[in-house]
């Protein structure tokens, strides 16, 4: 049998053709394999992202990464549908650190698989990675074991669960073709429809820190998320979030961990002293809409009031104790680095704008992420930011505080991270948090 030919695939996609499912699956499972070069597949990504896909092309791409690996199969539950939920990236987004005990503590099973951090983003995985020992590579067996036992796993793509993604993902990273729509929908689609859920709670943001700059480019994301997942046989809710400032105040692996069991332990900010409200805002929302997803409960007002009673009781953050304990985690400590830098307010006036590319370009900067797919990271370095938008400060307020090595280091990013605010004398409005709900 003659197989088709990469040269050719990457040639008919650069020039805006349809690929055929056959063309879509040699390539992918071939990638997989590791039998295409990386320079191959980059060209195809770069392609993909110039000529995009068609709705059929996109869900017979994304059946082709899953594909590539097993796919996860779960007993049918007595408690309801097994739902997950994906963010498609933003700064200071912690959320599933919270929301994934936060929903299996209500008895819902919830199998998690996550990224690590996507261009200026972060991600899940290396959060969870600055407990020392937490172990995300997870066999599938393990993670079938652990949602069976505890109801909630998170685990990364492995050699044997969408592999293609595991590829892909790294080689978008350092391509600069992340912002794609039908490279997304695969992304995500892929490892969700093989964890094996029927239901997935999409947070989809938009904004300076987020892939997604408009609500019409959201929109369209959106679109082809739902339409893609139905085709696909699950079901999916999308809520279309705002991401033009951090999430909660803290940025950087650790810190985030840190501010997730502040939030688990209903405590405010260790660092802030305050609680960080858009953070539990959004939590409990995306909450609500896997509740009703998992048919526990028909009304989101209900869902919302059992995910707070579920935070407030302390249920939840004894689900994520549990949770790191179950994947290897010796400890919730996590490490962080050791030098501080004030960044102050240049003038007074009111927070308008805050750059949150650049502040995740910080984060990268000080090695909190990766440039590189092979990067090695520093889970201990961050930010954290204690204004939000709107809030009015006085010249030589704290606007952020760097978290480095060295003094040196945070010297070299303080430029960097003061430029990312913008003062303005006049109030400005932003809009808010829960944008739209598909
Ligand atoms: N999350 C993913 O898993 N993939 C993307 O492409 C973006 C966010």
């Amino acid at each position: 049998m003659t197989h088709p030919n990469p040269v050719e695939i990457i040639k008919k996609k650069r020039d805006g053709k349809r690929l055929s499912k056959k063309e879509l699956q040699y390539f992918i499972s071939s990638a997989a394999k590791g039998e295409i070069p990386d320079y191959q597949v980059a060209a195809f990504l770069m392609a993909t992202f110039f000529k995009g896909m068609s709705s059929q092309e996109t869900a017979e791409f994304t059946e082709a990464m899953i594909d590539s690996g097993k796919r996860i199969q779960f007993p049918k539950s007595s408690q309801g549908k097994y739902v997950d939920k994906h963010s498609t990236g933003g700064i200071g987004d912690k959320v599933s650190l919270i929301l994934a005990p936060l929903v299996a503590s209500l008895g819902i099973k919830v199998p998690m698989v996550a990224g690590r951090g996507l261009g200026h983003t972060g991600g899940t995985l290396d959060k969870l990675e600055s407990m020392k020992s937490f172990r995300v590579g997870l066999t599938i067996q393990e993670f079938q074991h652990q949602i069976s036992n505890l109801g909630v796993a998170i685990m990364g793509q492995t050699s044997e669960f969408v592999p293609a993604d595991k590829l892909l993902y790294s080689l978008r990273d350092v391509t600069a073709t992340v912002e794609s729509v039908p490279l997304i929908t695969a992304s995500i689609l892929s490892k969700k429809v093989a964890e094996g859920i029927s239901g997935l709670v999409l947070d989809l943001k938009v904004g300076t820190g987020a892939f997604m700059q408009t609500l019409a480019q959201a929109q369209t994301l959106a679109k082809s998320l739902v339409n893609t997942g139905r085709s696909l046989g699950i079901q999916v809710k999308t809520v279309i979030t705002d991401m033009n400032q951090p999430l909660g105040f803290a940025i950087g692996n650790a810190l985030e961990v840190q501010e997730c069991i502040d939030v688990l332990a209903c405590k405010p900010s260790r660092y802030t002293g305050k609680a960080p409200e858009d953070l539990i805002q959004l939590t409990l929302t995306l909450a609500s809409h896997m509740i009703v997803l998992a048919g526990h409960s028909k009304s989101l007002v209900v869902a919302e009031k059992l995910a707070n009673e579920a935070l407030q009781s302390g249920r939840a953050y004894q689900y994520f104790k549990n949770l790191c304990s179950a994947q290897g985690a010796k400890s919730t400590e996590v490490e962080i680095a050791p030098f501080q830098m004030k960044v102050l307010a240049p003038r007074s006036g009111f927070i308008s704008k805050i750059d949150g590319r650049s502040l995740g370009e910080t984060i990268i900067e000080l090695g909190g992420g990766r440039r590189a797919a092979s990067d090695k990271i520093d889970h201990a370095v961050g930010l954290v930011v204690p204004v939000k938008l709107g809030d009015k400060v006085r010249k030589g307020d704290v606007i952020a505080t760097i978290f480095a090595q060295t003094s040196n280091q945070a010297e070299n990013v303080s430029l960097l991270v003061s430029k990312s605010f913008t003062l303005t004398s006049k109030k400005t409005s932003h809009g808010p948090l829960i944008k739209k709900v598909f």
